[in-house]
């Protein structure tokens, strides 16, 4: 089962920021969160670093952003907060 991302942000919750998808670089996709909710969140690794990637699955058109690359270690830290609500 895919984890969901909770519908509450916790207190302290770390805000992400999000940029327009880079393209390039060979992209693996390590974890990803359940499609049944609109947005779906993947952790993705490219070139030796991880990010987290986002997309808004729109009727028409899909939104596709991320966040800044980090090393593997943190993107993973920032994936767990992620899925507890500890960063949006
Ligand atoms: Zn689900």
């Amino acid at each position: 089962m895919s984890p969901h991302v909770p519908v509450r942000r916790q207190p302290g919750c770390t805000k992400l920021e999000w940029f327009e998808p880079s393209d390039g670089a060979r992209v693996r996709v390590l974890a990803w969160t359940c499609d049944c909710l609109a947005m779906v969140y993947e952790l993705c690794q490219a070139g030796g670093q991880g990010f987290i990637r986002r997309t808004l699955q729109n009727e028409d058109a899909r939104e596709i952003r991320e966040t800044h690359h980090w090393p593997i270690a943190q993107s993973r830290e920032t994936w767990a907060a992620l899925l507890t609500g500890m960063a949006r």
